[in-house]
């Protein structure tokens, strides 16, 4: 079988009959079969019309040089980059329910539960912090239709390291300030202290009060009826309520997260926000900006220790994962701009994305948070936020010093 056959095996009979009944139409060389196959799997995700059903027939059938199949191919190169580069038309979208799927909750061993943060590309192309991972859990039982967590650990089984407290008092933690976050391979709230994990990593941070650990959430659980030490950064994935509903299936809405922020906030912690991944949608401009208002509103500049912000951007295998599970989503309705080895937005959008959202804090958010761009190309840093790095180590010992600064603050009586 062709890779164009297996695409187009997955298709629905409604769009698949359509598709083979035109390669027999016109003649179409291998390659056009997979773009065209490509194409219609991509519009079915997004829930729009196959262009098999709107393609200008009449105009197509009266070209006389025998080369049908290729003006088939022009008028669909056009219709989908006009879907793509415009902002992404959520009104008339509405995915499939995602169940509440049920997961078997497993304690295990793991050799090693440190690792290094999985944006970097060689050669400094984007800005990265160097985070360091730990993970101490591993799959999510949220949804977000651009993560490729799910496909990568066992279906149906969240995995919890058992051990982690003796684990983690047992490391040798070479001199230096460490960063570490426990966000990457799940939720970090996901299971909340249910297998001792939050106990752990606060015992942990309290016997390595030079390391931050920095825990991201998307849910609105209530973990906040002990004292965490300062060390320990809760932190927040924040979007707007449009891409919350549509692609961040069974998460918390964005007044809950900001409820759980400020129940961190009010027992001591504390907190961040990543606005991320921004989505260019229709909408975009009003609601980004007030999440900014939100945040105003509830939090003092004081009580944030970061708020970065991001984008989609995605591997070939994450674009090859998302495009096999043909879930209903829009995320993939984006230009796909090459970015440092990855795809994502032309650096234009993102800078009017980022900036808007930037400018609509108030001044002294602006001047005293730590704002940062998450994994993003180093020329967008300066019209953002007015200042850049010339590599990611001053970076990273920057964001350090801020975030060590502002736990010095908590630590004073
Ligand atoms: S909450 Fe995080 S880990 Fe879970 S599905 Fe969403 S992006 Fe992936």
């Amino acid at each position: 079988m062709s890779a164009a056959d297996d695409i187009i095996a997955a298709l629905p009979e409604g769009r698949r009959k359509p598709l083979l009944a035109l390669f027999s139409r016109y003649h179409f060389t291998e390659s056009q079969k997979l773009e065209a196959a490509k194409a219609e799997a991509d519009l079915r995700q997004w829930k729009e019309t196959p262009y098999t059903e709107i393609a200008p027939y009449s105009d197509i059938d009266r070209r006389g040089d025998g080369r049908k199949g290729d003006a088939y191919i022009i008028g669909l190169r056009k219709h989908m980059h006009s879907l793509r580069s415009c902002e992404t038309d959520y009104s008339a979208f509405m995915p499939a329910a995602h169940p509440r799927p049920k997961y078997r909750i497993a304690t295990i061993d793991k050799p090693a539960i440190l690792g290094k943060c999985p944006c970097p590309v060689d050669g400094e192309k984007t800005r990265c912090c160097k985070l360091t991972t730990l993970d101490a859990v591993e799959q999510c039982a949220f949804s977000c239709s651009y993560c490729s967590v799910q496909a990568f650990y066992a279906e149906n089984e969240i995995r919890a390291v058992g051990n982690l407290k003796e684990k983690l008092l047992s490391l040798t933690i070479p001199d230096g300030i460490w960063h570490i976050g426990t966000g990457q391979a799940s939720d970090s709230l996901l299971l909340g202290d249910d297998y001792g994990t939050l106990s752990a990593l606060s015992a942990f941070a309290s016997a390595h009060p030079d390391i931050v650990i920095e825990l991201k959430s998307k849910s609105g659980r209530d973990v906040f009826s002990t004292p965490y030490p300062p060390n320990m950064i809760f932190t927040w994935s924040l979007n707007a309520p449009t891409i919350i509903e549509k692609e961040e299936h069974l998460t918390a809405s964005l007044g809950k997260r900001l409820e759980s922020a400020m129940r961190a906030r009010d027992n001591g912690s504390l907190v961040g926000f990543h606005i991320h991944p921004m989505v260019y949608f229709k909408g975009w401009d009003e609601e980004y900006p007030r999440i900014a208002e939100e945040i105003a509103k509830c939090f003092s500049p004081s009580d944030i220790c970061m708020i970065s912000m991001g984008t989609l951007t995605f591997t070939k295998h994450m674009l090859r994962t998302l495009r096999e599970r043909g879930e209903e989503s829009k995320v993939l309705e984006m230009e796909l701009t090459p970015a440092a080895g990855k795809f994502s937005y032309p650096l234009d959008v993102k800078e009017r994305m980022f900036g808007t959202m930037h400018r609509s804090f108030p001044e002294e958010y602006r001047k005293s948070v730590f704002f940062y761009l998450c994994m993003e190309d180093p020329s967008l840093w300066h019209p953002v936020l007015g200042r850049g790095y010339s590599s990611d180590k001053d970076f990273e010992m920057d964001m350090k010093k801020h975030y060590l600064k502002r736990i010095e603050e908590r630590r004073k009586p």
